[in-house]
């Protein structure tokens, strides 16, 4: 099969009738506080396509706090920055815990199980902070580079609001330094943190982004290489082995694709070699999944025919 043959923006407006009249189900994030009010009904999907086509519906224009999402764009850097070295800090086993969890890193000795719970994206952050004079300036580079669009940013006002109240952010990087596990101010290490969960993008620029990730580490129509086949393999397995907080097994079954997922509703997933896909709906699962981004996902993948199974 190849994509050009799947009628992918026949089956993305069945997905969005599908569920339009569909009660939501789920509860908007609000932890952070900026999040809470951001409207629980907004809905796109957007796919992108191996051969540069672009498939939607809905809100996937509209740009969200992509929030978790950010940490395959900084495991990314990090991996490209100090190569293997990177695994003598952080794991590369699914927890099982919540996302935000401290116990476990008492029993780990400060070793987080993987680059994607929130301790393992503390390491991570604290990483880029050694390896750049302004980590946040390279962060928006890398994104520009692989999307091609400038105006990416941060959302000030959601970093500021997660850092008003983001106790446990403090709480995990400070048990963190006391394992000798993160090397610079804990300060400066959340500052950089809060601010890439504070990246404001939209579906269609997410699956731009994320192309990389199912096309040997290039964009489309280009043969620099921002990753290398090992690099992206290893990437996609923590995806799908622990990209969905304590329900990747879940998210494996009912749909069947490597993705990350965040708190602002959004989730983004690929099909190797064939294409990425974002979709955005505010209210997420007692997991912390967005609910009716994962229905339509698994819906796309059974009317497709095809996951990476
Ligand atoms: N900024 C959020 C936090 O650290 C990210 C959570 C998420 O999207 O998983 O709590």
């Amino acid at each position: 099969m190849t994509s050009n043959k799947v009628e992918y923006q026949k089956i993305l407006s069945q997905i969005q009738n599908e569920f339009s009249d569909t009660p939501l189900s789920g509860k908007v994030a609000s932890y952070i506080p900026e999040l809470a009010k951001v409207p629980s009904n907004k809905f796109g999907m957007h796919l992108y396509d191996l051969d540069g086509e672009s498939h939607c519906f809905g809100d996937s224009n509209e740009r969200f706090s992509i929030q978790s999402i950010s940490k395959v764009f900084t495991l990314s850097l990090a991996m490209k920055m100090v190569g293997d070295k990177l695994w003598n800090r952080v794991g590369v086993e699914p927890s099982g815990d919540p996302f935000n969890s401290l116990s476990q890193l008492e029993n780990d000795s400060g070793i987080p199980r993987n680059p994607f719970i929130n301790a393992g994206a503390l390491v991570i952050a604290d990483v880029l902070v050694s390896a750049f004079s302004n980590p946040k300036a390279a962060l928006l580079a890398f994104l520009h580079e692989i999307t091609d669009d400038s105006s990416i940013d941060f959302d000030e006002t959601v970093a500021a609001s997660e850092q008003a109240e983001g106790y446990r952010n403090y709480a995990m990087v400070n048990y963190l330094k006391s394992f000798g596990n993160i090397e610079n101010d804990v300060e400066e290490v959340l500052d950089f943190y809060f601010h890439q969960c504070a990246l404001s993008m939209s579906c269609k620029e997410l699956s731009q982004a994320f192309i990389i990730f199912a096309n040997h580490g290039k964009i489309l129509g280009s043969d620099r290489e921002f990753l290398t086949g090992q690099q992206v393999k290893r990437i996609n397995a923590l995806m799908q082995t622990c990209g969905f907080y304590d329900e990747a097994g879940e998210f494996s079954f009912e749909v069947g694709l490597p993705g990350k997922s965040g708190v602002g509703g959004g989730i983004v997933a690929i099909n190797p070699y064939y294409y990425a896909v974002s979709v955005w709906s505010p209210p997420l699962n007692p997991k912390g999944n967005s609910a009716l981004g994962m229905a339509a996902l698994e819906r796309l993948t059974t009317l497709t025919g095809f996951s990476i199974f």
